[in-house]
């Protein structure tokens, strides 16, 4: 059993005062009382934890690298993604896991406590299986296991290059799997997460309508049984132009109209959407999987959230290439994003609360239904996922209640962040977490490692 004792903590959907909060041996939130005497840790503000809800980890280690125009004197997303295969030619399991571990620290020091990890990166770089099939996954469980994070595993299905079905190229043989030898990698993620925490659970990503087959998506989704189902469906102009061509439809809509997407979907980017699209996902219940610093990065273009929004469509946030992890700079380059669009202020909001707060919100409860985590909410019965704002950090003094999130949003960063709890495990202290210098020094040797092969 573990107490925590805050100042302030949001509690359901209200602020409250000097609330305890009593953490069970599994992790779960026990009790909340308020009005309570300070016993055990005793933090400031107290907040429910959001979850990353798409990450692909190795891409950390390229942070940076992609800062230069190519040769045809216009850079975009595609030319991104030769780095990325050239780099993927470099990158052993050791590599990958020392990387996860790294990116999944920074995540819970930003106050993350869990990540949905689309997980593509599954042979050798010449295309054959390991002798573990699941090595790479094993890799991001064992990272997990390390930084104590959240893992929802969502193992990829790729098997095409394009959507007539090209062959997969050299820079992208890491990923491809046929259906039953997807169907046997599930299962072996399966065994790999089962020996994690309680809290950590499985999903399926069929990577995008370009790299699986009609049949391919529908019999992945039949695998999820219930469980997440996780894509990339509409992120660039000319993923959007391909898919038009080959199924008469634009990807959402074409998604929409073929598939029963609900609650248990996340479509992941959804930057080209026209306002028919919009309103159909909003109506559908699945989450939209929004990843704004990625999105700027790699100029994919600006989510319709205004529209999205008003029409009660759900949301999360994910850091997906994981350029820079940063839970406050995710949310505030959201609104930002619809600032610059539409030449207003305080846009993404909802009844009453102030934008930070309605950020804050809608990503911790689009965060948690995507990944199916009993958390995001301080409340009996949840998982302990848990971050505390240090109030007596400069931006926050003598903030209260909403302008406290707004601060941390808008004002401050995630330096705010002083501890960390992931399903009851206090991995976060001081603003630090507990496994760092190890981490770190993992990491290090293994970006002196890939430096000579970039
Ligand atoms: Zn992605």
């Amino acid at each position: 059993m573990q107490t925590i004792w805050a100042e302030q903590a949001l509690v359901g959907d209200r602020w409250a005062e000097a609330v305890s909060v009593v953490v069970d041996d599994s992790g779960r939130i026990a009790s909340v009382t308020e009005h309570a005497s300070p016993a055990g840790v005793r933090v400031g503000v107290l907040l429910p934890a959001p979850v990353n809800l798409h990450s692909h980890a190795f891409q950390r280690a390229m942070a940076g690298l992609t800062e230069r125009r190519g040769p045809s004197g216009r850079d975009s997303f595609w030319t991104w993604r030769q780095l990325m295969y050239r780099f993927l030619d470099a990158l052993t399991p050791e590599h990958a896991e020392a990387i996860a571990a790294f990116v999944q620290m920074e995540m819970l020091e930003a106050g993350y406590a869990a990540v949905a990890e689309f997980h593509y990166l599954h042979h050798r770089p010449d295309g054959a299986p390991y002798d573990d099939l699941g090595e790479m996954s094993a890799r991001m469980a064992a990272a997990a296991a390390q930084s104590g994070i959240g893992l929802t595993l969502l193992p990829v299905l790729y098997e095409q290059a394009g959507c007539a079905g090209d062959r997969l190229g050299p820079g992208q043989v890491r990923f491809g799997n046929d259906l039953d030898r997807f169907a046997t990698l599930l299962g072996r993620a399966d065994e790999l997460v089962g020996a994690l925490g309680a809290d950590a659970s499985v999903g399926v990503a069929p990577h995008s309508l370009r790299a699986v087959s009609r049949p391919s998506l529908a019999a992945a989704v039949a695998l999820a049984d219930g469980r997440p189902v996780h894509m990339h469906i509409a992120e660039q102009v000319a993923e959007v132009d391909e898919v038009t061509a080959a199924y008469g439809k634009r990807p959402v809509e074409w998604l929409l109209a073929n598939h029963d997407v609900d609650q248990t979907w996340c479509l992941v980017h959804c930057t080209q959407m026209t306002a028919d699209e919009t309103a159909g996902l909003a109506r559908s219940g699945a989450v939209a999987g929004l990843c704004p610093i990625t999105e700027s990065s790699l100029g994919d273009g600006i989510f319709n959230g205004v529209d999205y929004l008003a029409r009660g469509g759900r949301f999360g946030v994910g850091s997906d290439s994981n350029i820079r992890i940063a839970l406050s700079e995710e949310l505030r380059t959201l609104e930002y994003t619809q600032r610059l669009q539409y030449r207003g202020r305080n846009l993404l909001v909802t009844d009453g609360r102030s934008t930070g707060r309605s950020l804050f919100d809608a990503a911790v409860a689009g965060g948690a239904q995507s990944v199916q985590r009993q958390s995001g909410r301080i409340a009996p019965g949840c998982w302990a996922d848990l971050l505390v704002l240090d109030t007596t950090a400069v931006d926050l003094e003598g903030r209260r209640g909403d302008s406290l999130l707004d601060s941390f949003i808008f004002a401050g960063d995630d330096r705010l962040v002083g501890e960390l709890w992931s399903a009851g495990r206090h991995v976060v202290r001081g603003g630090r977490h507990i496994h760092r210098d190890a981490i770190v020094g993992r990491y290090r040797r293994t970006l002196h490692g890939l430096r000579d092969l970039l």
